[in-house]
């Protein structure tokens, strides 16, 4: 779920997203059409929000009670909601220990934040930081960086 960046949807995509919003408009008793359908496909690929979030956006308003709006700003923040809580979801790394980042020192012994190579680095507060190669040591630029823990 850290492909925040993807690239259009596929038909069969647009298929499945279709039904699901079909479904929620059917059980909220609100009106729904296949000009409504596309439209909101249509917002759904500029939104550029991944299919996962998607699904689970529109899934979740399905049975929220008396809801005030059923619109696309409602469902693309259902989505977005879906990311955010990805976003903090943390996977087992001995490198970083789940913080999705580690740190280099430089020759002068001055440490560096470096951005893991495990999913947890895909938070939003890691993407400016550098990548680590993964190594206990790495060059960047004409700087030498090595592990701080070793
Ligand atoms: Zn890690």
């Amino acid at each position: 779920m850290h492909e925040l960046m993807n690239s259009s949807l596929t038909e069969a995509e647009k298929l499945l997203i279709a039904n699901e919003l079909e479904k929620l408009f059917v059980l909220q008793d609100r009106p729904f059409s296949a000009k409504k359908s596309m439209a909101y496909l249509e917002e759904f690929e500029r939104s550029n929000l991944p299919l996962g979030a998607i699904i689970a956006g529109i899934r979740s308003l399905i049975h929220v009670e008396n809801i005030s709006s059923l619109d696309f700003p409602r469902i693309a923040s259902a989505a977005r909601s879906k990311i955010e809580r990805s976003e903090y979801e943390t996977v087992k790394c001995d490198s970083c220990d789940g913080r999705g980042m580690l740190m280099l020192r430089d020759e002068s012994k001055y440490e560096y934040a470096f951005k893991c190579q495990c999913a947890n680095a895909s938070k939003e507060a890691h993407h400016n930081l550098a990548q680590w190669n993964g190594e206990s040591f790495q060059m960047r630029g004409t700087k030498r960086f090595s592990l701080a823990n070793i």
